[in-house]
């Protein structure tokens, strides 16, 4: 009887609240002032003010749904217009769509752990950049980097590893023999792998032309995202 009971409460329920509300729902307050990238293009500016705002509303744990729904997916079945490339470590602390508050088509997204770029990562800025007109390209180091740990403790104590995470290391250990401590050369990865993206001709040529802008930038655990003039 009990079951049964349980299981009527479920039912009646279930029917009086109706699907709307077992769905993810909008705060429709903050939709208001939020701009839904579109077609237009932004520019860098304009696309590090709608990062910062989302981080806003992710660290005060305010986050929205927000350009996931069918109409979403829909208006970018002919197309993309993500207005900013974010190079980020594979860690699953650092997701950029969640820490950043966004949905589809707003990021175009490299991810390697340590958030170093090799050829390949490379070619994928550069596609972003001058296929799909993102004016932003922002790289992003983070608290406790556990590739730049590896790294560090290569240099420093002489900790071997095995594999393709060498591979990672290599490129990692020039941040590392210019620091003293691990978060010290978080930074200096996050400046390093900067500068290495600079130096692509055809990034540089946008840069120079003021199409695009390379920024850094650093998470901590906590939620906040600071990022560097
Ligand atoms: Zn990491």
């Amino acid at each position: 009887m009990k079951k049964f009971l349980l299981f009527f409460t479920l039912i009646t329920s279930m029917l009086f609240v109706g699907c709307d509300n077992i769905m993810p729902t909008f705060n429709e307050k903050t939709m208001e002032t939020y701009k839904i990238p579109s077609k237009e293009v932004l520019t860098a500016d304009e696309s590090i003010k709608l990062l910062k705002e989302g981080n806003i509303r992710f660290l005060n744990d305010k986050s929205i749904v927000t350009n996931v729904s069918s109409e979403r997916r829909n208006s970018l079945r002919n197309g993309q217009y993500p207005y900013a490339v974010v190079v980020s470590c594979s860690d699953s602390r650092v997701t950029p769509e969640l820490i950043f508050n966004v949905g589809l088509g707003e990021i175009f997204d490299i991810r390697i752990a340590g958030n170093v770029v090799n050829s390949d990562a490379l070619g994928s800025i550069e596609y972003a950049v001058s296929y799909l007109n993102s004016p932003l390209i922002l790289v992003i180091g983070h608290e406790n980097c556990g590739a730049v740990e590896a790294a560090y403790n290569n240099v420093k104590h002489n900790v071997k590893f095995q594999g393709n995470i060498n591979s990672i290391i290599k490129k990692i250990k020039p941040s590392v023999k210019e620091t003293n401590s691990l978060d010290e050369a978080i930074h200096k990865n996050v400046e390093n792998v900067a500068l290495e993206i600079k130096n692509s001709p055809i990034i540089k040529k946008l840069v120079e032309e003021n199409k695009v802008a390379v920024k850094t930038a650093y998470y901590s655990l906590d939620g906040g995202v600071v990022i560097n003039d």
